[in-house]
């Protein structure tokens, strides 16, 4: 087995563990419970795309929906070559709680091709993407499963997903995907909106454990959408942004680096390796820094047992999905360290997908005061809610966030009448 199949598979395990915790935690009756843990469909696709030079070349995908109970699949599609079954459907899994958490009427899902679109050009991405598209969609729409952008997928990957279902359908129909561009159909604020909502909810949580906000030291593992806008936030609210990373490396100003000279340096070199006025420091260090908020915005895995340790933040908020264990969890916990769960602190990004989807449907849309509003609204009363679990229950915030998802998918498969 190669390693990234271990980790990937991992993945799995962890959404299932995880759903066990919280459900044991809720005394969830066993009916229920085989109701509501495991995906309700799973679809592997081939691919066959024509590259450049004009040969064909299989790819594989996957569209898991998980939970269709509280309104339909909703989650996004990855391009890596990490890309497992296993992994879509932990993913998938993670969809049903986090759009239960933040109270909106999705289900969960997600899809993924394996694939290095980093080594493809813009045309062979177009090809597999229409291939894609038009593989798996008999399962899609917009009353049925609403994919969006995550790892390597684009708002203009979303724009060919919906030019091929319009085109199949007869007509534009532009509900059938989010994170859009904002000329066919995109919201405002969506680009953002999930670093906004990991903002929100550790600003919440700073006012919870009474540590300010200005002048605090903040460290972004991975500089991509959700780490860089919430690099500039922080810094726009007066935090200092003393180091960030990307997969070409790590740099680090105990004074705070210049986060708006970060981005524009990477515009243009592509990392922020090597970005001036900033030390190099190895990953490992990066993770060790001494700060109040530490922010996992790369992928899975990014803590365990290794490393976790090592971490001397204050607060650790899940921008990313799954980047920290279950092992590093506990270790967290034992330390005292302050957990923002991914399912809560990322939320933010489907919270304005939800919102996307709404403006599509109603063909009425939003300015971005309006639609940033509406997210804080919900982001904070979602971290109060779970907060309200975790002091109540004496849960720490992974389980508490699991138990409010779990709970109210529970309450509608109760409510609906599935169960014999
Ligand atoms: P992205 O592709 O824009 O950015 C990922 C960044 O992580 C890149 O800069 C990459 O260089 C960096 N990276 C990858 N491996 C790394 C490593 N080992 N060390 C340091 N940096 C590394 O992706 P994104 O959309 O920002 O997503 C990041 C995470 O956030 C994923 O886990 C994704 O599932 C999650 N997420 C994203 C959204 C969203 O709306 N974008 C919503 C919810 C969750």
């Amino acid at each position: 087995m190669l390693a990234t199949e271990a980790v990937e598979q991992n993945a799995y395990q962890v959404a299932l563990e995880n759903f066990d915790l919280a459900a044991n935690a809720l005394e969830l009756e066993e009916n229920i419970r085989a109701m509501i843990k495991y995906p309700e469909r799973i679809l592997t696709v081939s691919i066959p795309v024509r590259m450049d030079t004009g040969r064909i070349v299989r790819f594989e995908g996957y569209r898991v929906q998980h939970s269709t109970q509280r309104g339909p699949a909703k989650g996004g599609i990855r391009y890596h070559p990490n890309v497992t079954l296993d992994e879509v459907k932990a993913l998938a899994t993670w969809m049903t709680w986090k759009c239960a958490v933040v109270n909106i009427p999705y289900g969960g899902g997600k899809g993924g091709i394996t694939c290095n679109p980093k080594a493809m050009s813009m045309g062979e991405l177009e090809r597999m993407t229409r291939r894609y598209a038009s593989a798996i969609l008999p399962i899609i729409g917009p009353e049925k499963d609403i994919p969006a952008p995550d790892v390597y997928t684009t708002p203009q990957i979303m724009a060919w997903i919906m030019d091929t279902y319009s085109l199949n359908m007869g007509y534009p129909v532009t509900g059938v995907v989010t994170g859009k561009p904002i000329g066919l159909g995109g919201s405002l604020g969506r680009n953002e909106a999930t670093a906004r909502g990991c903002f929100y909810t550790t600003r919440s949580s700073m006012t919870h454990l009474n540590i300010p906000l200005e002048g605090a030291r903040v460290v972004v593992q991975g500089f991509g959408n959700a780490g860089s806008i919430a690099a500039t936030l922080f810094h726009e609210a007066g935090a200092r942004v003393i180091a960030c990373s990307d997969t070409k490396g790590c740099i680090f100003n105990a004074h705070g680096l210049d986060i708006p000279a970060v981005v524009e340096f990477k515009k243009v070199t592509g990392s922020v390796a090597g970005f001036p006025g900033a030390d190099w420091i190895r990953p490992d260090e990066l993770l060790a820094l001494d700060c109040e908020v530490l922010i996992p915005a790369a992928l899975e895995n990014a803590i365990t047992e290794e490393n976790a340790r090592a971490v001397r933040a204050r607060i650790v908020a899940e921008a990313a999905n799954g980047p920290v264990t279950p092992e590093g969890d506990r270790i967290f916990d034992q330390m005292g360290i302050f957990l923002i769960p991914d399912i809560l602190c990322n939320a933010g990004g489907v919270t304005v997908s939800y919102f996307e989807w709404v403006q599509d449907e109603n063909h009425l849309f939003w300015d971005e005061n309006d639609v940033n509003a509406k997210l804080e609204k919900i982001m904070v009363r979602s971290f109060n809610d779970v907060l309200k679990i975790h002091l109540d229950k004496r849960v720490n915030m992974r389980l508490a966030a699991n138990m409010q998802g779990v709970s109210r998918v529970a309450d509608a498969c109760r409510l609906r009448g599935l169960y014999p």
